[in-house]
């Protein structure tokens, strides 16, 4: 019996992988990728044999079972398969479904994580999601539901954050900032919209969520929308940052003329 690896691609550029999972490539006998993840990183796995199991829209229920079953098999064949994902496998990427469908078949498995989409957009556009003294709270939500799955309450949870990062949400963004606005967020609250975070086309809107109702966003990349006070353009002033360091200097002079 072989071991199933479920792997972290990270968010598209191929240089965001861990060593971890670039040794597991290079090791794999069999690696079934995503739709999402670089050719240069398949490529990593040069002695694997490579199966793409990008999913279709509408037929994700079908698709799941049979990638659950694929790597079920792929385990009595082979000693090392790996499970490639884009961005981070437990952050929306059906790992939990592989995972239950491996432990139900008694076959041994590790996750592997990687770079999130929600952290190379914040790396991209160079904001904290934390930034002290203006964000405490980060949540990564999704509006869609699939079919057959439970009503969420992603919009209380997204509006209460300080910080929200929203996936597969861009094609209906506007809809989304007019319910972000329902519950309560503020008509000026700054949006920044990354598309292909860490890739060279990479694209980086800001706008607010007044601006997103009326704008028909253009993305063909995948793409994730930032809503909070700290994806303003213009940085912010920082009242926080300017008292410490006035602090600092008070006590700086203090000490001097001790
Ligand atoms: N497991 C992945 C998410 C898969 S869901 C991760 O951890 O990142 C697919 C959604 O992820 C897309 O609809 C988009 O919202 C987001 N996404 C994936 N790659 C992205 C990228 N390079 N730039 C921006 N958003 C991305």
């Amino acid at each position: 019996m072989g071991k199933v690896y479920l792997v972290g691609a990270g968010p598209g550029a191929p240089d965001l992988l861990t060593l971890r999972a670039a040794r597991l490539l290079e090791k794999a006998d069999i690696v079934f990728y995503d739709a999402l993840v670089h050719t240069d990183t398949v490529a990593l796995a040069v002695n694997a044999k490579k199966v793409a199991v990008g999913k279709r829209v509408g037929k994700i229920s079908t698709d799941q079972r049979f990638i659950n079953r694929s790597l079920v098999e792929a385990a009595s064949k082979y000693e090392t398969v790996v499970r490639l994902k884009g961005g981070d496998p437990m952050i929306f990427g059906r790992a939990q479904e592989e995972i239950d469908a491996l432990k139900e078949a008694d076959i041994a498995f590790e996750v592997v994580p990687g770079v999130t989409a929600a952290l190379a957009a914040s790396a991209s556009l160079g904001i904290s999601l934390t930034r002290r003294g203006v964000a405490r709270t980060v949540s990564f939500a999704t509006p869609r539901i699939g079919p057959n799955e439970i009503e969420s309450d992603w919009l209380t949870t997204a509006a209460a954050a300080d910080s929200t990062i929203l996936y597969m949400a861009a094609g209906q963004a506007p809809q989304i900032a007019a319910a972000l606005m329902r519950a309560g967020k503020t008509a000026s609250t700054p949006v920044a919209i990354v598309e292909n975070a860490s890739l060279e086309n990479e694209q980086r809107i800001f706008t607010t969520l007044a601006g997103l109702t009326a704008s028909a966003l253009k993305l063909a990349g995948p793409a994730v929308l930032c809503v909070g006070d700290v994806f303003a353009a213009e940085p912010i002033a920082d009242a926080s940052v300017e008292h410490q360091s006035r602090m600092r200097q008070t006590y700086a002079s203090r000490c001097l003329a001790g």
